[in-house]
């Protein structure tokens, strides 16, 4: 691959209620940390990163717009889905409200995205609820995700913006699923 920037420019967007997480997997792929605090996001953050598929000797530029998760910013976060390859469609473990939100932020990426998008199915914070008292915390059980993921034709991870478990493995998941697509044609 010597001489080769990337091969692939692949556009993602990130989706799903407030406070989820978005833009801390973000920063987590961009920069391989986790802010305590983030800003709240208005509108639409941008990060960019480069990815390497060894099995597809493939080079990929990721693009991915974290969109705002408030009802405010709904119109702005739709205008973004147009091109977009991937989704993160985020909801949070520890919170069944954003689990279930999750179907209309899915409605909305049908409506508005290109049909063909890969989407995986992203549930954060399992950090929240991996050991001993904490797993009490943990309000939508794996499989639950899992079930609906596959019933939408969803890709699944759960991950963590904190110890960054499985980030970078959602990213590539999902890039590996729009490139198989390519060479498919379709
Ligand atoms: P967004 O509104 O969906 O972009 O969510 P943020 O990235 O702003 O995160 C909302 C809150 O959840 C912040 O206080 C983050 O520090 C926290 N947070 C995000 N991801 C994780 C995670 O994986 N584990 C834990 N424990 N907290 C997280």
């Amino acid at each position: 691959m010597a001489g080769i920037t990337w091969h692939y420019v692949l556009k993602f967007i990130i989706t799903g209620d407030p406070a989820v997480g978005k833009s801390s997997l973000l920063v987590q792929l961009t920069d391989h940390e986790f802010l305590k605090t983030p800003e709240p996001t208005l509108g639409v953050e941008f990060g960019s990163k480069l990815i390497e598929l060894p099995e597809q000797e493939k080079v990929i530029k990721l693009q991915c717009w974290d969109t705002a998760g408030s009802e405010k910013f709904r119109s702005i976060t739709r205008s973004y889905y147009c091109g977009a390859a991937g989704c993160l469609l985020v909801y949070d473990v520890t919170n069944r409200a954003s689990f279930l939100n999750a179907r209309s932020w899915l409605a909305d990426v049908r409506k508005f995205a290109d049909p063909h998008l890969t989407c995986i199915l992203v549930g954060n914070k399992v950090d929240l609820c991996e050991d001993g008292q904490n797993h009490k915390r943990r309000q939508v059980p794996t499989e639950e995700g899992q079930l609906w993921a596959k019933e939408e034709g969803m890709l699944f991870v759960e991950a963590s913006a904190k110890s960054g478990r499985n980030v970078d493995w959602a990213f590539e998941e999902a890039s590996r699923d729009i490139l198989d697509k390519i060479k498919r044609g379709v």
